[in-house]
């Protein structure tokens, strides 16, 4: 397919558990959600707070033209083109695609109004996409339920440039002309248009036990404690090997290996910075060095941080864990220490000492914190 002239410098942003939305967490538009909101396509839909995207709403011809504008770039328009938009938040937005010819208005043949608060229907998105983009034409009739609508060839042309796939998965065989476009759905056609990659963060789910396969611990040799610091760990192994196999290894070696009663930590970030459901907070956690480590909850990030910088989703994930149990707990972010901090070990490693010992991490994990918090679906 054609791309615009002017394309989007794409950097995929490793995003925490959840992503950007709190509305959004696995809503199938959620990776396209993402992807426009990390090139400035969207902010959110409850300014200032913008933690909401609001995907089931539908998109106004006010907001098409802000996300239109916002895709192609355009240039700021001198040209006062329509009555109706005088003082409206997209006013400048919709002055700017009117001068890049990509609506003439909604009032034809007169077209002195745009109509910004009026709800678009897929029809006339398809419509403004062809324009916005250019979509080159199709010999395809790719839908039984547009034949004889205005908006058909436009429709044609978004099937033909892979914008749309259809409004009756998995037959698609329809294109629903004249439903509203939601939001949600505008997200993923401008993520196709533009040619940028679906951006889907980790799941807030906490992988539990039995998503990894751990085996019982053994309850009676545990000793119940409770928590009242946060204390890092790293797995000192580098690995790039990472999931369900992975943990079901390290709970082997402690529980075989080493003799305890089960995984030693309470919470695992895997190098893909998914967070898995370790030994039950209730109980302290057990350690190869001297200290003790009742009041500890011990969170370990695979890898072997004395050597190997974290990942950014690591970072992200680890984060996010902090301010949910920071929270759960009630224990605040000044207690994040590492390991070496408690014993003599090299482990949490370098790297994460360096963010630990600067009052970075607890400085970041408090500001997610302050922003809402983060709600983990912990089992
Ligand atoms: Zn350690």
């Amino acid at each position: 397919m054609r791309l615009p002239a002017l394309a989007l410098s794409v950097m995929l942003l490793v995003l925490p558990p959840g992503g950007s939305f709190t509305d959004d967490d696995g809503d199938t538009h959620e990776g396209g959600i993402e992807a426009i909101a990390g090139v400035g396509i969207t902010a959110g839909c409850n300014p200032p707070a913008n933690d909401r995207f609001c995907p089931d709403s539908s998109v106004t011809r006010g907001q098409m033209a802000a996300f239109i504008s916002r895709a192609r770039q355009l240039a700021d328009s001198r040209e006062d083109f329509f009555t109706d938009d005088s003082g409206d938040v997209f006013e400048r937005s919709i002055n700017k695609i009117a001068a890049a010819g990509i609506t003439v208005g909604c009032n034809p043949p007169v077209n002195d109004r745009f109509c910004p608060d009026r709800p678009m229907t897929r029809g006339e998105m398809a419509a403004m996409m062809v324009r916005a983009f250019a979509l080159p034409a199709s010999r395809g009739d790719h839908f039984v339920d547009d034949d004889g609508s205005i908006f058909e060839s436009a429709i044609d042309r978004v099937a033909l440039a892979g914008v749309t796939v259809g409004c009756n998965p998995p037959v698609n065989d329809r294109f629903c002309p004249s439903a509203l476009i939601t939001r949600g759905q505008m997200a993923t056609f401008l993520t196709r248009a533009l040619g940028l990659a679906p951006n889907r963060p980790p799941a807030l789910t906490v992988v539990s036990r039995e998503g990894w396969g751990a085996v019982a611990p053994r309850l009676a040799e545990m000793t119940p404690h409770t928590i009242d610091r946060l204390t890092i760990h790293h797995a000192g192994t580098q690995t790039g090997v990472t999931g369900p196999g992975q943990i079901r290894g390290w709970q082997d070696w402690h529980m075989n290996g080493q003799g305890w009663p089960d995984l030693a930590y309470h919470i695992v970030v895997g190098v893909d910075g998914r967070i898995y459901e370790g030994r039950d907070p209730a109980f302290r956690g057990d350690t190869g060095t001297t200290y003790d480590t009742t009041g500890h909850l011990l969170v370990v990030v695979e890898g072997n941080f004395e050597v190997e910088q974290p990942t950014a989703a690591q970072l992200a994930s680890l984060k996010s864990v902090l301010a949910w149990a920071s929270e759960r707990y009630d224990v605040t972010p000044n207690t994040i220490s590492g390991h070496g901090d408690h014993a003599a070990t090299l482990c949490p490693g370098r790297h994460l000492e360096t963010l630990i010992h600067s009052g970075q991490l607890a400085d970041d994990v408090q500001r997610l914190i302050d922003s809402g918090g983060v709600d983990l679906i912990w089992p």
